[in-house]
C-alpha cells in the first residue's frame, strides 16, 4: 500500500499518526477555514487564487495564519511532492487550533494547519455522458449577511443539510435557494444556466461561494465569445434553461439534465456544456503552478 504523508504541526506525519486535539476549535465549533485544490499532471490549478481565498477567509474571521502566503504555497507544493503525486486532490485546513471548552477564539494561541494530498478519485465517466439529476431542497442558503459565502469556513452544516436532503430524495446533489427564493448554489458546487446562448451564474451576494472553477469557466466562456452574466435567477429559470451545469474543483463541469423532475433541454448534456468542459480541460495545465518539471505529452484526464 502506498504511504500517505500529511502535513501537520510543522512536519510530515503518516496518515495513521495524523491526529489533532479534541480541544481544537475546528472540531468543537467548526472554527476555521479550508480549501480544496486540484493537481493536474503535476500542475496545481490556480494555486494563487486558492491561496488568496484562504487568506481572505482567514482574515475575515480574524484567524491569523503565521505562515506567509508564499510559505503556504511552498508547503502545499511540498505535500504533493512528498506524496509523489501527479494528479491529486489537496485539502488545506487552517483551524483556530486548540483552546479550552469556551467559545472564545482569543484563547486559542496556535492555529492548526493540516495539508492532505490524495490521489484523485475521478468522478465516474458515465456521469459526464449521462449528466446528473438533481433537486432543489427546503434548506435555504445561509444569509450572506449572517455568514458570508465568500468565507470558505469549516462551518458546513448548511451544506451538509442540503446533502442529506439530496440523498433522501435519491439524488447525489441538490440546489439551495436563498431566503428570497433565488438559486444560490449546490451543496459543494456553483451553478450555471444557459439561455439563448447567454451564460448566467448567481452573483456571490445571492449566497454563492466565489468558486475557483466558476471563475475559470467564466474566463473560458468569455474567451470562447459567450456573454456571461452574474445575475440572480429563480427555479423557474433553471427549469426552462437550455442547459444547466455545476462547477467545482472535484467535479470540474458536470451537466444537469433533470431538476425537480423537469427535463432540462433534451435531457442529455448540452453541446455548450461539453464545449466549456473541453475548453476548461485544455486550460488546466496552462493555469497551474508546476510542482515538478512539466512532462511532455502528459494526458489530462
Ligand atoms: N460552493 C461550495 C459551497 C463549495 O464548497 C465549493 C467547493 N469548494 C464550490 C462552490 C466550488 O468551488 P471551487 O470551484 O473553488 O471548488
Amino acid at each position: 500500500m502506498r504511504e500517505q504523508w500529511i502535513y501537520l504541526k510543522d512536519e510530515f506525519v503518516r496518515k495513521e499518526d495524523a491526529k489533532i486535539s479534541v480541544y481544537d476549535h475546528g472540531f468543537l465549533y467548526g472554527d476555521g477555514v479550508f480549501e480544496g485544490i486540484r493537481v493536474y499532471s503535476g500542475n496545481v490549478f490556480r494555486l494563487e487564487e486558492h491561496i488568496e481565498r484562504l487568506y481572505h477567509s482567514a482574515h475575515s474571521i480574524l484567524l491569523n495564519i503565521k505562515q506567509t502566503p508564499e510559505e503556504m504555497t511552498q508547503l502545499i507544493v511540498d505535500t504533493v511532492k512528498k506524496n509523489n503525486l501527479e494528479s491529486a486532490y489537496i485539502r488545506v485546513v487552517v483551524s483556530r487550533g486548540p483552546g479550552d471548552l469556551g467559545l472564545d477564539p482569543f484563547n486559542c494561541p496556535e492555529p492548526q494547519i493540516v495539508i492532505i494530498a490524495e490521489p484523485l478519485s475521478i468522478f465516474p465517466r458515465e456521469l459526464y455522458e449521462t449528466g446528473l439529476e438533481i433537486v432543489t431542497v427546503p434548506t435555504r442558503r445561509n444569509r450572506p449577511d449572517v455568514l458570508s459565502p465568500k468565507v470558505k469556513s469549516l462551518n458546513y452544516l448548511n451544506n451538509v443539510l442540503v446533502k442529506i436532503e439530496a440523498r433522501l430524495a435519491n439524488v447525489s446533489e441538490a440546489l439551495m435557494l436563498n431566503d428570497q427564493g433565488y438559486v444560490a448554489e449546490g451543496s459543494a458546487d456553483n451553478v450555471f444556466i444557459l439561455k439563448k446562448g447567454i451564460l448566467y451564474t448567481p452573483p456571490t451576494y445571492v449566497g454563492a461561494l466565489e468558486g475557483i472553477t466558476r471563475n475559470a469557466i467564466m474566463d473560458v466562456a468569455k474567451e470562447l465569445g459567450y456573454e456571461v452574466k452574474e445575475e440572480p435567477f429563480t427555479r423557474h429559470d433553471v427549469y426552462t434553461a437550455d442547459e444547466v451545469f455545476l462547477t467545482g474543483t472535484a467535479a470540474e463541469v458536470i451537466a444537469v439534465v433533470k431538476v425537480d423532475g423537469r427535463l432540462i433541454g433534451k435531457g442529455i448534456p448540452g453541446e455548450h456544456t461539453n464545449r466549456l468542459l473541453e475548453a476548461f480541460r485544455e486550460k488546466v495545465v496552462a493555469d497551474g503552478v508546476k510542482v515538478y518539471q512539466v512532462h511532455e505529452n502528459t494526458n489530462v484526464s
